[in-house]
């Protein structure tokens, strides 16, 4: 459905005199420019939507740690269901997936064709259940008004005539190959997840009409925005690099509130929380978060003391595009770019100097800089990392390296030496190195040298159970 702001009401000024300054006051908010609620200029069907979403939000599902809590994931999955059926704009050609990373970050952002994510950090900082039910409204919105695809759409007109690029998107096969081939980025970095802030004002206006609908007071969304802004700071710079804060959100979100008002009536029915918000909120306060996990294990170190040895019991981790086993005493922490699995205490600041001596094993990606894209092999990527790691370890030191068989695919083991932050002390790490599409993944086990003998076989365990994808 199409509310364009032109079929609002008309305020006739002439009404009533005792009237005026009622509607003069609502006349000025209606200046401030909405945009029509309906897509901009797409090269995509609403099915190729779909088709690009469902491929990327693959991706997604073998990157990040989701949540698998099945109340918390069947609320939020029930709530944005809720919402998207309220949402203007062809909203039944969507699929509405609904999923919940294990982060604590504040995060949100929905893929084209209707698969949304939400950082179990965004249930966390919502203060009711409106705030959460305003987010999902506007990724709602970024999938109605099908922003991804309209970015991808303004990209690729910018390099091909639209002729040839007709032709290419109405092959069949994977799509999101046949936009890569073409230049276009769409990784986790992509450019169907960088909204503009025009995207922002369309997703808030169509987020404040879902809010209206569904009986929530509108300006919940624009507090959301708000709050998390002010006090989580350091848990946001994700999503206000992909959700950017337009001039004057919040008054704009008022406006449309206002607006639906003039148009609708008031909603009969006001909504508060549900059980299930309270309900699953209980549950994320009773699951770790990952860094919340961090946090107790590197409160729990004390002064120095090794951590307890590993479990013989595996557990396994899925995610950053591999699987991997590991002790059932360890735990996850994520951070921006790497994977880390340690010990309770297996992280032990050194204050005089401020690094730490960890246990356990980090996963990460590495962009092979200097080699041409494609075209580079392990050992030179390798020795290229190395590099990069010296940089904060002079002393880093090769003892030993062979080529190694994972399941069928070649790596590269490294073994290292280098100064342990622990004074006195030497660190020995093994790198197992291995290509993995376009970039290199890199796992690290580390062990204080004089411990390493004794993690060993775990070490081997973990890396006879690893599996690339
Ligand atoms: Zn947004």
């Amino acid at each position: 459905m199409n509310r364009g702001r032109r079929r609002r009401p008309h305020v006739k000024l002439s009404a009533s005199m005792a009237l005026a300054p009622f509607f003069l006051v609502l006349g000025m908010a209606w200046d401030v420019d909405t945009p029509d609620l309906k897509p901009g200029f797409n090269l995509f069907s609403p099915q190729q939507d779909v088709q690009l979403g469902k491929e990327s939000a693959e991706e997604v599902d073998r990157t990040y740690p989701l949540l698998a809590d099945p109340q918390v994931l069947r609320y939020v999955s029930d709530l944005g269901r809720q919402l998207a059926s309220l949402a203007p704009s062809n909203n039944s050609a969507y699929v509405w997936t609904f999923k919940v990373i294990d982060s604590s970050d504040i995060n949100a952002f929905a893929l084209p064709g209707g698969y949304v994510y939400v950082n179990r950090g965004a249930i966390e900082a919502a203060e009711n259940e409106a705030q959460l039910a305003g987010v999902i409204a506007h990724e709602s919105g970024h999938v109605v008004m099908r922003h991804g695809t309209h970015e991808a759409t303004a990209a690729l007109l910018a390099q091909a005539p639209l002729a040839l690029l007709e032709s290419i998107l109405g092959r069949s096969g994977s799509l999101s190959g046949q936009l890569t081939a073409m230049g276009l980025n769409l990784g986790l970095n992509s450019i169907l997840l960088k909204n503009s802030r025009d995207a922002e004002i369309q997703a808030d206006a169509v987020g404040a009409y879902i809010l209206y609908r569904a009986g929530y007071p509108p300006h919940a969304l624009a507090e959301f925005f708000e709050i998390v802004e002010r006090k989580y700071p350091q848990k946001t710079a994700q999503f206000f690099s992909d959700h950017p804060n337009p001039e004057d959100r919040v008054k704009r979100i008022d406006t449309e509130a206002s607006g639906d008002i003039l148009l609708y009536g008031r909603p009969e029915k006001r909504k508060g929380d549900s059980l299930e918000f309270a309900d699953a909120k209980k549950r994320l306060a009773s699951i770790p978060s990952l860094s919340s996990v961090e946090a107790a294990s590197s409160a729990s170190s004390g002064p120095m003391g090794p951590p307890p040895p590993p479990s013989s019991r595996l557990m396994k981790f899925d995610g950053y595009g591999i699987s991997i086993a590991y002790p059932d005493n360890w735990q996850v922490q994520r951070s921006e770019d790497a994977v880390v699995l340690v010990p309770p205490g297996g992280i032990i600041e050194v204050p005089e100097t401020g690094a730490a001596q960890a246990y356990g094993m980090s996963i990460s990606r590495f962009q092979p800089q200097r080699l041409s894209q494609g075209n580079w092999g392990l050992v030179g990527a390798t020795a290229e990392l190395l590099n990069v790691l010296r940089a904060s370890n002079p002393n880093l030191r090769v003892i030993e390296q062979h080529a190694l068989n994972l399941k069928g695919r070649s790596a590269l083991s490294t073994l290292l030496e280098t100064d342990s932050p622990l004074p006195g002390q030497k660190e020995r790490d093994l790198l197992v190195t291995a290509r993995q599409s376009d970039f290199m993944v890199s796992l690290i086990f580390i062990a204080p040298q004089s411990q390493f003998d004794a993690y060993k076989p775990t070490f081997d365990a973990m890396l006879q159970s690893l599996e690339l994808r």
